[in-house]
């Protein structure tokens, strides 16, 4: 068991890589609380982890990361609930892909609340508890168009980039006074899950050929890379990007 009683929080927890991942933590020996905007989501995840025999672990919490009292509310409860906050996993994004002259200044506010300023939020709230552990593990979801850009992306690059900036600052940030408090990110490519289905087929099917392994990634290939960050088996790295795309962009 790879992370065996560590508690650990995940954002985005009801969606495609969330809910793999939040499955996998659990299937680990993982105490999982595991937060999403989606009351429907987390129902789902419950059912799933309850006919997988996991439930026992798993705690849900309808938590809209871009509101700072609410998160505060919510990390402070389960830090109560569980005793510690080892894992925090900053999975919660969103898209609202327009070209740069039509993009609506309410689309840009939108993905750069949640996916920015939610990372923000829930970092600055667990923080506080890790350092006073003096140790923990934070990884943050970038993205492949954080590094290289996109066409139609430009209030999601600019987050994925911010989220780099940030989990660089951090890995610095917080291990001045000797914490052991590891802060990483991982940039996927295309990933098979609800933010990618509306993209269209041709475009996936580009995707695929200009791919070295010739396939779109699944959530559970992601969930196994947070899995590899969040224990204590990648405890030398930090303030790393790690890419997770197929050999797309090489
Ligand atoms: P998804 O749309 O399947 O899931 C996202 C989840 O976040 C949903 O359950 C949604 O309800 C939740 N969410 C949205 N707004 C929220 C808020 N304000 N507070 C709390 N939860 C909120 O997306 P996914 O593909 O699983 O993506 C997970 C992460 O990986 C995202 O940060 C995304 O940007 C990143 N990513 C995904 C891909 C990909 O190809 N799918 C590629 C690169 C990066």
């Amino acid at each position: 068991m790879r992370l065996k009683d560590k508690v650990c929080i995940v954002t985005g927890a009801g969606g495609g890589i969330g809910k793999a991942t939040t499955l996998l933590f659990l299937e680990e020996g993982a105490k999982v609380a595991a937060c999403d905007i989606s009351k429907e989501a987390l129902e789902s995840l419950e059912k799933e982890a309850t006919e997988k025999g996991l439930a026992e672990g798993l705690k849900t919490f309808i938590l809209d990361v871009t509101n700072r009292e609410e998160v505060k509310k919510v990390v402070d409860e389960i830090y109560k609930t569980f005793g510690s906050i080892d894992v925090l996993i900053n999975n919660a994004g969103v898209t609202k892909d327009q070209l740069l002259l039509r993009m609506r200044e309410e689309d840009w506010d939108f993905v750069i609340n949640v996916n920015l300023k939610g990372v923000f939020n829930m970092t600055q709230a667990v923080a506080k508890y890790m350092l006073k552990q003096g140790k923990g593990s934070i990884v943050n979801a970038s993205s492949l168009v954080g590094v290289y850009g996109n066409i139609g992306q430009t209030n999601y690059s600019a987050t994925k980039a911010g989220v780099i900036g940030m989990t660089k600052t951090w890995a610095k940030e917080l291990t001045l006074r000797g914490a052991q408090i590891r802060v990483n990110a991982i940039a996927p490519g295309f990933i098979r899950t609800p933010m990618t289905e509306k993209l269209p087929q041709k475009i996936m099917e580009q995707v695929i050929e200009r791919t070295p392994l010739k396939r779109i990634g699944e959530p559970e290939d992601v969930a196994r890379l947070y899995l590899f960050l969040a224990s204590d088996e990648s405890s030398f790295i930090t303030g790393q990007v790690i890419g997770i795309d197929g050999g797309l962009v090489i």
